[in-house]
Order: C-alpha cells, then structure tokens, then sequence
C-alpha cells in the first residue's frame, strides 16, 4: 500500500464505523432552512436555484430521489450511481458505505419546481416527488419519430416530427381523409420482416401514418396496414379509419381506430390492430403469375361524434 494514499481499499478500516445511519440522523436535526443555507454556502451556491442544482447527482447530473446517498465527506450521489461506483465515492475515492442524505431528501420535499416540458407548454408545477410522474405523463412531453424503417432518435412535438419525416426520411405526404394506395413489390417472396412503407395524411387538422409492411406472424408470411395517430391517445380516440383491399371480387376490410404514436410502431404490429392479408391471399389479390404483388388498399379516416 502507498503511503498516505486514499484509495478505496485503505480507507475501507479506518472509516467503516463512519458508515451507519447515525451521521445521516444527526444531518437530518437540521432544520430545512438551515439546510438550505449551509449546503448553498459549502457549494458557492448563493439564490434559490442553488438548492435545485444540489438535487442534480454530482456524477450523471439527474435529478435526485430517495434514497439520497452519500459519502463520508459529504459528497452526494444518486442511487443508481451509486450502484456504478462499487462503493468507492467518485468524487473523493472514500469508501461509500450505506449514508442516506435524509436532510437532502427533506429539503427536495420542500420544494416546488416546474415541469421538465416548461419550454414545451406545461406551465404546471408540481412538489419535487410527485414530478416525475406527472412527467412520465405529461401531455407536452415530446413524442418519438413514427418511421419504424430504422432506429431514429429524434423526438419533438409534432410540427417538428411533421417536418422531420418530410425533409428526413422523404415521406410522402398526403392532404384529406380518403385514400387509394398501391403497393407494388417486383419480388414478395424475398421481403422478410421488411418495413416498406409510411405515408402520412393531413386531415381534421390533425397527421396520420398510415403503415403498409411485410413481416411473419410465426411462419405465416403476412402484410399488415394500420393508422396511427400523430398526438396522444385521448385524442386519437375520437377517429376511426377504415381499409379495404381486394380484387376478383373479393375484399378483406377492416375498421379500427387510430394507435396514437406513444404506442412504438413495434407495439402495434405486434398486437396485431391492424388489417392483416396473408401473403397467399396477397398474392392471389395481385393476380397475374403470382410473382409480383399488386395490392390496391383504399381507406378513410372520419372523425366519430
Ligand atoms: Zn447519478
Ligand atoms: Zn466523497
Ligand atoms: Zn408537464
Ligand atoms: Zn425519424
């Protein structure tokens, strides 16, 4: 062992009695205010923001929810860096322990702070342990790019994801609430688990996607089409939609209503709420020598009273 060194392992005897909950019970005799006031002065924190910024994990910058740890020394850290830190504090190396910052955890109850979306539109505030969850709800929250061909990062309300579907990935974009799309593919047979298609409608002043893909429901090879609603699924309640296809006489049809796009793309093919053709029948509305897909699909979208 290095002399005078202060690595986790040496600290680990001479500071262990340190680690127990009586030092977090003494802290916590503090009252709020003078909590406030001297955690601001150690950190150089001088207005009320102060107290926010202690609440952010010195390590990943998250805020802070019980249990609050920390160090020895006083450094602070959230739970799940604490996990990551194997018990050595990542700010001053000292042995961890089991220290709960109580007076931390009472001072964050104190408070009042806004919604993480404030620049989004939520102008509503919420005591610190009850904003986590109204933000998990939270109607201004950004939504998920709908395109479902690749992994795609990008979030934002939806005029941004509008845009971003337009410039990015070049979807076609459709005005009204009737539709007639073909879908033709030169070789069905080698389309496996293949996202084809994304069109987006405008219509009610509102933005559908309409899906059109080939994947395997187990071995059967199938074709699926569905809506799903550009906002949040309260709203896309109040639409219905309906598809056809067919041909030779026969038709397949299927009404349902719009999944708003909180609900990933993955989800609702999966749950199979859409108009599922399997590829034999595909095939046989297609005509022809059976090697080419030619599919009509025609729908609309009608907003319920
Ligand atoms: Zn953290
Ligand atoms: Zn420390
Ligand atoms: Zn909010
Ligand atoms: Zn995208």
């Amino acid at each position: 062992m290095a002399p005078g060194g202060s690595t986790c392992k040496e600290v680990l005897e001479s500071h262990s009695t340190v680690a127990n909950y009586d030092t977090a019970k003494v802290v916590n005799n503090i009252t709020p205010t003078k909590a406030i006031v001297s955690f601001g002065g150690k950190h150089g924190l001088s207005s009320t923001n102060g107290v926010h910024e202690l609440l952010e994990c010195s390590v990943c910058s998250n805020l802070m929810y019980p249990p609050i740890h920390q160090c020895p020394n006083g450094h602070t850290l959230c739970s799940d860096c604490k996990i990551t830190a194997h018990n050595c504090c990542p700010t001053c190396r000292y042995e961890l322990g089991d220290i709960r910052c109580l007076a931390l955890e009472k001072v964050a109850e104190s408070l009042e702070l806004p919604c993480r979306y404030q620049s989004l539109g939520c102008h509503d505030t919420f005591p610190y342990y009850s904003k986590l969850k109204h933000e998990q709800h939270c109607r201004f929250r950004p939504f998920n790019c709908p395109y479902a061909g690749s992994e795609c990062s990008v979030t934002g309300d939806i005029p941004t994801l509008v845009a971003h579907l337009k410039e990015d990935h070049r979807v076609d974009m459709h005005d009204g609430c009737t539709f007639n799309h073909r879908y033709v593919k030169m070789n069905p047979h080698e389309v496996e688990n293949a996202t084809w298609m994304l069109t987006v409608f405008n219509c009610f002043g509102k933005q559908f996607c309409l899906h059109f893909e080939a994947f395997q429901i187990g071995v059967a090879p199938v074709y699926m089409a569905f809506l799903r609603f550009m906002g949040d699924d309260d709203e896309a309640k109040n639409f219905s939609y309906s598809l056809e296809v067919g041909a030779n006489g026969r038709k397949l049809i299927w009404q349902g209503i719009p999944r708003s796009i909180r609900d990933s793309h993955r989800k609702v093919r999966d749950s199979q709420d859409g108009l599922i053709i399997h590829r034999s029948l595909a095939l046989y509305f297609s005509g022809g020598d059976r090697q080419e897909l030619k599919l009509r699909v025609t729908g609309r979208i009608w907003k319920e009273q």
